[in-house]
């Protein structure tokens, strides 16, 4: 195991969930016009998520978050590389898990999709959407479905009155709650939020991140939580990874990475954020990253950010910077640290 690999897998010194281990995604596209080309997704990824822990994972869109999540669950194999799930039942790496052994895989890892309004079927009977799932993992006693789609039910703020309600008479709110609830009914070890807020009303967000804190101390869960928005990752996470064209840039705990970031790429994405604490905007240098981020078939060389960076030099357009632990739980990958 490299030095980089040990460094990045110490990012949490709690007992480790899961585990990606120099994880690549790579697909094949194949160009209108051309030959085919490969989207590097994620790229040599190494990170540790630990049990009861939120972390956050944060950047642009296609930066490569989304594919991770899903590869952290299964829903997507990794190219290479190890992804280890082990939660003191079973030790499994998730990307080499098929049949029997991917479906009960199911009940630990679970995602909660960012649109509550495809998610979940609007014509069916809110009780039918989480009773199906429960039936599908073999749960057949009557009683026992009750009893446990009434547990999350309260689990997750909804009144048993709208059980017999069809999904399309909810609210969108509502909607969110009963995907947290489905979630919920197999008591899982890790969730994947995929953007889950980003669809909300600003009332309805605070909401539902306090749902999801309360289920990671009641369920002991450890959540996986995708998000562009720093604001919503600072009130959410325990400690925050920053992605950038399929590469960690930066990662630690909440409060090193809001109140002392190192990379140009999560100082520029904390001064976008409108609801950052406006007490913290001094602390931000003011950056300007020029352009959208590069297509994920054309990595640029070297520092991937340095096609963007304000403070680029010349080894950063060669020289690939490591991700380096700088003091606690921050790392990061630039050549200015
Ligand atoms: Fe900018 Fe260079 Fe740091 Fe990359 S390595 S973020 S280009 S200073």
């Amino acid at each position: 195991m490299s030095e980089t690999t040990k460094s990045l897998l110490a990012g949490s010194t709690k007992e480790a969930l899961l585990t990606f281990e120099n994880v690549n995604v790579f697909f094949s596209k194949k160009k209108f016009f051309g030959p085919r080309s490969q989207i590097k997704a994620v790229d040599n990824v190494n990170l540790r998520i630990a049990k009861g822990e939120i972390l956050g994972l944060v950047g642009e869109s296609g930066s490569g978050k989304t594919t991770l999540g899903r590869t952290a669950i299964g829903l997507q194999r990794a190219t290479s590389g190890k992804v280890i799930f082990s939660n003191g039942e079973i030790s499994v790496d998730v990307s080499a898990s098929k049949g029997k052994q991917w479906k009960e895989l199911r009940k630990y890892l679970q995602i909660i999709f960012q649109d509550p309004f495809s998610s979940i079927d609007p014509n069916m009977r809110v009780f039918d959407t989480l009773r199906i799932p429960l039936r599908a993992q073999g749960v057949k006693d009557h009683n026992e479905i009750e009893e446990r789609i009434l547990r999350v039910f309260n689990e997750v703020g909804l009144p048993q009155d709208i059980l017999n309600n069809y999904v399309f008479q909810l609210s969108g709110g509502q909607r969110q709650r009963v995907s947290i609830a489905r979630v919920l009914l197999f008591n899982p070890s890790l969730v994947v939020a995929d953007e889950a807020v980003s669809m909300l009303d600003v009332s309805l967000k605070g909401d539902i991140l306090n749902i999801i804190k309360k289920i990671s101390l009641n369920f002991g869960a450890s959540f996986l939580f995708i998000t562009h928005e720093m604001a919503v990752a600072k009130v959410i996470a325990d400690r925050i990874a920053v992605m950038y064209l399929g590469n960690i840039v930066e990662l630690g705990s909440s409060e090193e990475v809001i109140s002392k970031p190192l990379h140009p790429y999560t100082q520029a994405l904390l001064q976008a954020s409108p609801s950052i604490d406006p007490s913290l905007k001094d602390v931000y240098r003011t950056i300007n990253i020029k352009g959208e981020i590069p297509s994920s078939s054309a990595h640029p060389s070297g520092c991937k950010f340095h096609t963007r960076c304000p403070f680029v030099m010349e080894k950063c357009k060669t020289n690939v910077p490591e991700l380096k632990h700088i003091e606690g739980s921050h790392y990061v990958s630039c050549w200015l640290y």
